[in-house]
């Protein structure tokens, strides 16, 4: 008996002067484990071809990468902004925004998790070491090993994130010198880290639209509790 595998399209990093698309490590592997078929979507602002795109699949990884143009929160990109990818960011806006509106499965990683929070009218710390002085910032930017964990992050009660960890307290792993600052209407803040970041949100009357600041795909094979967030995301892409 065969299962059918829900199709998952992953948005892509983009290397402008090699013109190379490409996936890191952890997130195709991470879908499999799951039971779900990845397929890393081709680097493209059309709209309609990515509106095609969008029929075929039945789930969105959002994944890590590059910074977000400022333009899209309505700002001025500030010297602390770092590398920008305007297909990716034309390409990423407009699934979010389209899963999020129709209510298709949307796991945000990282700059997944920005995206989304910016495609529908939130806003980022374009870089939180310069732009936040009123108190200390924890390390998000670790030195350790990519799979270890190395600052906590409180999970709401009832949460996706809580159900996928089944704790309040979950160390996580940390990449990210950009974070959520205004959080768009319609997310709750599903996790943040003792400094007052916020690490993770949902989108609320939605199956599944859950975003992490934290890099699950690179946690799962040596703490199997990360992929419970992804086997939650595939088994919503199922339905
Ligand atoms: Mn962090």
């Amino acid at each position: 008996m065969s299962i059918k595998r829900p199709l998952i399209g992953i948005s892509p990093w983009y290397d402008e002067e090699k013109r190379l698309t490409y996936i890191k490590g952890g997130y195709c592997e991470g879908i499999i484990k799951a039971g779900g078929i990845p397929v890393v979507l081709p680097l493209t602002g059309d709209e309609e071809i990515l509106q095609d795109i969008y029929e075929k699949i039945d789930g969105i990884l959002l994944s890590g990468g590059d910074d977000v143009d400022a333009v899209h929160f309505g700002e001025w990109n500030l010297p602390c902004n770092g590398e920008i990818s305007p297909y990716r960011d034309r390409m990423e806006l407009f699934l979010a925004r389209k899963v999020l509106e129709e209510g298709k499965p949307v796991l945000g990683i990282c700059r997944g998790v920005q995206m989304m929070n910016v495609a529908i009218g939130g806003s980022l710390y374009q870089d939180i070491y310069s732009q936040i002085r009123d108190r200390c910032l924890l390390q998000h930017s670790q030195k350790a090993p990519r799979w270890y964990p190395t600052h906590e992050v409180v999970v709401k009660s009832g949460s996706k994130v809580w159900k996928a960890h089944g704790k309040e307290s979950v160390r996580v792993n940390s990449f990210h010198h950009q974070a959520i600052k205004d959080v768009a209407d319609g997310f709750e803040i599903t996790a943040s880290s003792p400094d007052g970041m916020i690490e993770a949100i949902e989108f609320r009357n939605h199956p599944f639209a859950v975003g992490v600041q934290w890099h699950p795909e690179l946690m799962w094979e040596k703490d199997q509790s990360f992929l419970e967030l992804f086997k939650d995301f595939i088994e919503n892409c199922g339905k």
